[in-house]
């Protein structure tokens, strides 16, 4: 008999001006700053029942701005910081018109992080502070949160995003999407 295995929801997390400050090109471990309220917000999630998995674009590489090394260095220290709350990092490394299959808003990734942690996309979410997170949450067909730090507040009044849910912030996003699974 097969075994199949149990699928986990999902909450895919944009990294930059969601989970963090936003630092245009960030490569260095000392510009990195967390928002005060990210590691309850993911805590919570992880309470609830939701895999983390962060999808992010970093065209600062094929820029040549930065490493992949540089980039890990920064993914080491968010694992530190977080205590392992975060199942996967994924990263797209290209730039904007390189034609890659990976660079938001595909849905490469979330597919690759779906399988490789048996995720359950019909209750997973992405949650971003772009217009470019809302639309890879909809073309992978998943609930989608706006928040408005990073780039959000600018995102939002562009009114092009047509999120599931607005937030805040990651701290009010986490609020909401337990909210709405323990509904059901
Ligand atoms: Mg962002």
């Amino acid at each position: 008999m097969i075994d199949t295995p149990t699928l986990t929801p999902a909450v895919f997390l944009d990294r930059d001006g969601t989970l963090i400050e936003e630092v245009n090109f960030l490569s260095r471990v000392e510009d990195l700053k967390v928002f005060p309220f990210t590691r309850a917000a993911l805590q919570k999630l992880v309470d609830a029942g939701f895999l983390l998995i962060v999808i992010t674009n970093q065209s600062g590489i094929g820029r040549g701005l930065f490493s992949e090394r540089d980039m890990h260095s920064i993914h080491e220290a968010l694992a530190v910081e977080f205590d392992g709350l975060i199942s996967g990092f994924y990263h797209c490394p290209h730039l904007p018109d390189e034609g890659c299959d990976c660079r938001k808003p595909k849905t490469t990734l979330i597919r690759r992080a779906a399988e490789e942690h048996h995720i359950d996309l019909s209750r997973s979410w992405f949650v971003g502070d772009k217009n470019i997170d809302v639309l890879t949450g909809e073309n992978a067909g998943i609930s989608t949160c706006l928040v408005s730090t990073g780039y959000g507040v600018l995102h939002k009044a562009l009114l092009e995003a047509r999120p599931t849910v607005f937030a805040d912030n990651i701290g009010d996003a986490a609020d909401e999407i337990v909210a709405r699974a323990a509904k059901g």
